[in-house]
């Protein structure tokens, strides 16, 4: 085999080709970011299929549905339609797809559910209560990420439990009974027919466990196993990979160390550092040349990821141009922070005609999206936040969704639960209790008390019993009419007419009531559109199998593609994306390195987030800290991530909207150049600007003409009459003054004939 019989090896180096190439035994491609992992693996399966092996036998997994529908995408631009038949797609879908096949050995059904985060969630709040605890100290969160974490570890609740060790752990963080609730959860997600998302990586391995003739089935059906991301795969993730592979040695991972970025979710870096050991005679590559990135970017990452000790050591190169000086911006507030994003994009969008696909803002933690979504909204920057509330996060979509399910499924006992009162139909939360304890005290589904609460001693009054007789035939009418129908959309339609939902929400002619009305619309597109796609590769779209495709949907995926917008999302999702413009946020100690970074290697693996953070960009990459910022209701005072020290001099260029230009000082003094052991924490080395002690309440404006400066008054310079030049609203006058410090504002009549009251704090006005 060489180049010329597969010409698409001539688009990749020496290096990568030999990985390619390679189809002698296990193989372990570690190379830093943007050196083309992922693209080797889209090219070994090209690469496979070419060899002759039958794409049914690949078998090719990745952490977001992003990530596995480009690889597909990728595969079938050069090979066509076979890119259908290979076993592609993130961890969880592909094990789901191998449940749902044997689901009966497991005692499902398989047409069984999968419970999101939030039916996680309220089911086991529902224990918690039953049990009498309180939810403010066993809260349902921190439980159920005991739960998952117990789960990634191939933990049931039998060995949880005689698992003394991390019992113990539990009993010393004053939560001795986790492990009851464990068991609890365990049998009430089993009686409801359901796996939540942990399941689909711990079931599949108690399938291959319990059942070593299934396990060999799948042994022989796969031939070849390709994993990217590797370094990010947990314990169960790797226990799949390990028991299928083994033996045949017929796998290709890629994986970076220093991105491994998910050991709260229980990845294990000793995954990649042991690939060796699990999986002999393994042949590994390395990859040194960065595709991606400016010189400028990857000497920065580079020195970065030195600081930290434990790592696989790796050459990293570029050569594409130098670029551009990373920018390192000071603002004022959390708020300005916002706003200089928004201009700066603005600026290269307007100037330098970059497309806003092409730039992304990345930040530590959810919650910072919501000052940038104000601001963007502001300046009409079209933006799409990945990660925050998805499509099917709506409340009027998860209830037909709710629906769609029970109709499924009629053992999805959460589910049922959310409708049962909605539409209204007078079952009260006593009820709902009462129905709730029956079901318990019998160990059966919701659905069976529903259908005969006499039966199940349920106390209720007549009255009641039939409105809960009535809502169960309601259910089974549906269910029956699912089972005849063959046309899915007709199906839905019928579900959202017949349940009185399309007629609660019509009733409702507020603007929200019309936003839901047209979320459901956009719904019954979706299913179209999901019809049509099943169609193209010859499956029957059933409601079963469109209820399982929703499930996997994570908020991440659900974003439509198509206008062009900016990209907002938290670092942890942006792994393995690349854009040409990035934008990094909130650089401040407590916040990134966040405060619950508390160890060495807690602080190490934030380290490789911000390694992650950088290296997806391209060709610019602007950084910034805000010196105070809202957080957890109030404001605070913040200082300078320890990250922002560790960018060598020479590669960084500051700025600030507020007049200081030059390197702050908390950047000079004897960092250059090595390893800073002094935190920010030192004030004395913190802008001579930022006052030691609680300052004197600031209120910024800038003259024309002048260096931007800080006052330290209240109102400043303005008086009753002064000519102001707003940004966005043009020049005006000043007509009143009032209150103080951070609450100053200022009564403007504008030119334009609007009057607006405008917080000093925010406006930036210019004095005329
Ligand atoms: P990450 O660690 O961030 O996931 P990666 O190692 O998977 O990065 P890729 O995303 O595969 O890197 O590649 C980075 C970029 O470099 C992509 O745009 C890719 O198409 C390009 N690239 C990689 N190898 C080559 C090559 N040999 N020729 C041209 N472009 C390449
Ligand atoms: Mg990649």
């Amino acid at each position: 085999t060489t180049p010329l019989d597969f010409p698409y090896l001539a688009e990749l180096n020496e290096a990568q080709r030999a990985a390619v190439t390679y189809n002698d035994g296990p193989a372990l491609v570690i190379a830093g970011a943007g050196s083309g992992k992922t693209r080797v693996l889209v090219y070994k399966l090209l690469y496979l299929l070419d060899c002759g092996y039958h794409p049914m036998g690949l078998m090719a997994l990745t952490f977001t549905n992003k990530a596995a529908r480009e690889m597909r995408q990728r595969i079938s631009e050069r090979a066509g339609s076979v890119a259908r038949q290979i076993r592609m797609g993130t961890f969880h879908s592909v094990f789901l797809s191998i449940l749902r096949l044997h689901a009966s050995l497991l005692g499902y059904t398989p047409t069984f559910s999968v419970y999101n985060t939030n039916d996680s969630r309220s089911c086991i709040k529902a224990i918690v209560k039953r049990l009498g605890l309180d939810d403010k100290v066993y809260k349902p969160n921190l439980i159920h990420s005991r739960i998952s974490s117990a789960k990634n570890r191939l933990l049931t609740p039998d060995a949880y439990a005689s698992y003394g060790e991390l019992v113990k752990y539990d009993a010393k963080s004053g939560l001795p009974r986790i492990a009851e609730i464990y068991r609890l959860y365990w049998d009430e997600l089993r009686q409801s027919n359901a796996m939540d998302f942990d399941d689909l990586l711990l079931q599949i391995n108690i399938l291959f466990r319990q059942h070593p003739e299934v396990l060999k089935e799948w042994q022989e059906r796969i031939d070849y196993l390709l994993i990217d991301e590797y370094q990010d795969t947990n314990f169960a993730q790797y226990m799949v990979a390990k028991q299928l592979m083994q033996e045949k040695g017929a796998i290709f991972v890629v994986g970076d160390d220093a991105q491994s970025i998910y050991s709260f979710r229980g990845a294990n870096l000793d995954n990649i550092l042991n690939f060796e050991k699990t999986f002999p005679s393994t042949k590994v590559f390395k990859l040194e040349r960065n595709y991606r990135s400016t010189q400028t970017i990857v000497s920065a990452a580079g020195s970065i990821i030195a600081h930290n000790e434990y790592q696989i050591p790796k050459q990293v190169f570029s050569e594409e141009a130098v670029g551009e000086p990373i920018q390192v911006h000071e603002a004022l507030s959390g708020d300005l922070e916002a706003l200089w994003a928004g201009e700066e994009i603005q600026l290269l969008h307007q100037r330098q005609g970059a497309s806003y696909e092409d730039i992304a803002l990345l930040y530590r933690t959810n919650a910072q999206s919501r000052t940038l979504e104000q601001v963007f909204r502001r300046l009409s920057i079209p933006f799409r936040i990945y990660g925050g509330r998805s499509f099917f996060d709506h409340k009027e979509i998860m209830d037909v969704v709710a629906y769609f399910r029970t109709l499924v499924n009629e053992q999805d006992d959460e589910a049922l639960l959310r409708i049962i009162n909605y539409p209204k139909r007078s079952i009260g939360d006593t009820t709902v209790q009462r129905v709730r304890a029956a079901s318990v005290r019998h160990a059966v589904s919701i659905i069976h008390v529903l259908r005969d609460p006499q039966g199940y001693e349920v106390e209720v009054n007549k009255a009641t019993a039939a409105k809960l007789q009535a809502f169960a035939a309601l259910l089974d009418e549906l269910r029956a009419y699912n089972q005849e129908s063959e046309d899915l959309y007709d199906v839905a339609e019928r579900i959202i007419r017949d349940t009185g939902i399309l007629a609660d929400l019509k009733s409702d002619t507020s603007i929200e009531g019309k936003a839901r009305l047209e979320n459901l619309q956009e719904l019954l597109s979706g299913i179209e559109e999901y019809i049509e796609s099943c169609l193209e590769v010859d499956t029957k779209p059933s409601l079963a199998s469109y209820v399982a495709e929703v499930a996997l949907l994570t908020d991440q995926d659900t974003q439509g593609e198509g206008e062009e917008a900016v990209t907002l999302m938290t670092i942890h999702a942006s792994k393995g994306l690349e854009f040409p413009h990035v934008f990094i946020l909130g650089l401040e100690e407590d916040l990134f390195p966040s405060s619950m970074s508390n160890t060495g290697r807690e602080l190490e693996e934030e380290r490789r987030l911000f390694y992650v953070a950088l290296t997806r960009a391209e060709k610019t990459c602007r950084v910034s800290y805000a010196r105070e910022r809202f957080r957890n209701g109030h404001m605070e005072f913040s200082r300078p991530s320890r990250f922002l020290r560790e960018l060598p001099e020479d590669l960084v260029h500051f700025v600030s909207s507020h007049g200081f230009s030059e390197v702050p000082s908390w950047r000079r003094g004897g960092t250059r150049g090595k390893v800073s052991e002094q935190l920010p924490e030192d004030f004395s080395s913190v802008p001579s600007f930022l006052p030691k002690e609680k300052p004197a309440r600031r209120v910024l404006i800038q003259r024309r003409g002048d260096e931007p400066e800080v006052k330290h008054s209240a109102i400043g310079d303005l008086r009753i009459g002064t000519r102001i030049l707003h940004k966005r609203f043009g020049e005006g006058e000043v007509m009143e003054l009032e209150g103080e410090g951070d609450n100053a504002k200022a009564l403007v009549a504008f030119d334009t004939g609007d009057t607006k009251k405008l917080l000093l704090r925010f406006a930036q006005l210019q004095i005329l």
